[in-house]
């Protein structure tokens, strides 16, 4: 079969093998991919762009993940903890500046307990109507459980990579069983669930992303963050290259194509490693984008890899600056709050 009959059977069918991804993947002539997976974007997702806050609220974490810069060997990171109203602030400004949801995210910090969590996000609901997403790494069921309860409309756990032999390698501290058993975890308590990948990292093979790609249908998915590994001076993968943002661009085109209604953002290791594929991003699949919201001190300390884009610019000037941004391509900014798309929801049906 040609690339393009492969690829239209997979947008046909949305089924696809690993030897057909790994086709599309090795082929260096992309605009038919892209061309479908803007197409598909545009018919299952319409032209708006869903703009998230996101508040890094603390850079504490108890694992060992090789490629982060949070790992608990790292000496050299300043910590924070921000207090649990200081992060209700931030998220009622984010609210006040036309966000409608508002991600929290953090290393692995037991110090925010079962009920201080549940405490944050009961004040955020008290706030108006928007989402939360918890994004906080692996915690006991019965956590979960409460602030789904609490509130808390969306969990992101990232799986990573789909090679089991190394998730295991840069995870010392857990395995790729127990993440699997987290994700199914989250479904069972009907979060909306987003997973998601690095591109690039050492060891990994195209068969791996074809891998991870197949994973995020098997999990079925609500959303997708997809970015290239940035090494971090002070892990151990320091001396390891940056991924590859247009192999990062062919990953989210085959997800589009593949799963159709997911969100998937442009992720802020594909601004940091490549400014300009952020746009192509949004022509390949892409339909949401995150904005840091948190004080400036504490953005510069949450520092999973370097970001030399990072910037001390409040959340009015940026919600601007990337409202600006959304129009110049064309695109609509969305005024509701994003949440997961489904047969019912999605604007073909
Ligand atoms: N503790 C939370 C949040 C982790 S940080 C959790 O476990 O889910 C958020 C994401 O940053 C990770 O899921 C990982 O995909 C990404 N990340 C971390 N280090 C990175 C690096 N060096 N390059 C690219 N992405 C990285």
């Amino acid at each position: 079969m040609s690339i393009k009959a492969t690829i239209d059977k997979i947008v046909e069918t949305s089924k696809a093998d690993i030897n057909e991804i790994v086709e599309i993947l090795s082929c260096d002539n992309t605009d038919y991919l892209f061309k479908k997976a803007n197409e598909i974007r545009k018919k299952y997702c319409g032209d708006e762009i869903h703009l998230r806050a996101i508040i890094e609220f603390s850079n504490y974490c108890r694992c060992d993940c090789l490629y982060c810069g949070l790992n608990r060997k790292n000496s050299f990171l300043s910590k924070y903890r921000m207090e649990l109203d200081e992060i209700v602030e931030y998220a009622e400004k984010a609210y006040k500046n036309g966000y409608k949801t508002v991600v929290l995210q953090s290393g692995e910090d037991l110090w925010y307990t079962r009920d201080k969590i549940s405490y944050i996000i009961r004040k955020i609901k008290e706030i108006g109507d928007i989402a939360i997403t918890l994004s906080v790494g692996e915690r006991d069921y019965e956590d979960y459980k409460q602030w789904r309860l609490d509130g808390a409309d969306r969990f992101l756990l990232k799986h990573e990579t789909a090679d089991e032999k190394l998730y295991n390698y840069l995870h010392p501290h857990s395995s790729f069983k127990n993440r699997l058993k987290y994700l199914k975890w989250l479904k069972e308590l009907e979060y909306q669930v987003g997973s998601g990948f690095m591109i690039d990292l050492p060891g990994q093979k195209l068969e791996t992303l074809a891998k991870d790609i197949l994973l995020l249908k098997e999990l079925d998915v609500d959303m997708a963050g997809i970015g290239p590994f940035v090494p971090h001076p002070k892990t151990e993968l320091r001396n390891s290259l940056p991924g590859d943002t247009n192999l990062t661009l062919k990953v989210l085109a085959i997800t589009r194509i593949l799963l159709k209604r997911v969100h998937l953002p442009t992720t802020t290791s594909l601004e940091v490693t490549n400014i300009k594929d952020r746009k192509n991003a949004f022509y390949t699949g892409a339909n949401v984008i995150m904005r840091k919201v948190q004080p400036y001190k504490y953005r510069k300390l949450y520092e999973i890899y370097p970001n030399p884009n990072l910037k001390d610019i409040g959340i009015k000037e940026e919600r601007i600056e990337i409202e600006n941004y959304i129009k110049m391509l064309g695109r609509k900014i969305s005024d509701t709050r994003g949440d997961a798309i489904t047969k019912s929801t999605s604007s073909i049906c």
